[in-house]
């Protein structure tokens, strides 16, 4: 895991947020940041335990902190475990049979942002879909 970089990264979101930037939530940013997918807590506690010592309640605490700062995404895919990412603006697609999650730049998917502002009759800000089916590895496991 690159986490140099993503530690750089992580200073920078817990600027921004004005959070204390401490070790154990530098360490878990950068798990998250370090990520190129969504983690659930437990793979983000499994991947911080390899370069630090730290207890699971800890790291469910921080990503909740962080989540509530909106320095992290927290997806929730009606599944039991949430999912956490870094970055705006982006859908996700959760696979129905192995439960990966993966984000989604809206640049792939077609969506018009002024129709949708009028059909609504809001500002829209941000667009951030739910996609839902079966991934690249589960649907050439099942052919
Ligand atoms: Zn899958
Ligand atoms: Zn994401």
């Amino acid at each position: 895991m690159k986490l140099c970089n993503a530690a750089e990264a992580a200073h920078e979101f817990l600027e921004q947020t004005g959070l204390d930037p401490t070790l154990n939530r530098i360490l878990i940013l950068s798990a998250v940041v370090a990520s190129g997918h969504p983690l659930t807590a437990r793979e983000v506690f499994e991947a911080v335990l390899d370069e630090h010592k730290i207890n699971r309640v800890t790291v469910y605490r921080i990503l909740d902190l962080l989540a509530d700062k909106g320095a992290i995404n927290r997806i929730s895919t009606g599944e039991r475990a949430l999912h956490f990412c870094v970055g705006h603006d982006h859908s996700h697609f959760h696979c129905t049979q192995c439960g990966q999650v993966q984000c989604i730049e809206n640049t792939t998917l077609q969506f018009d942002e002024d129709a949708i502002a009028n059909s609504v009759g809001m500002t829209v800000k941000t667009i951030a879909l739910h996609l839902e089916g079966v991934c690249e590895n589960c649907s050439t496991r099942s052919v």
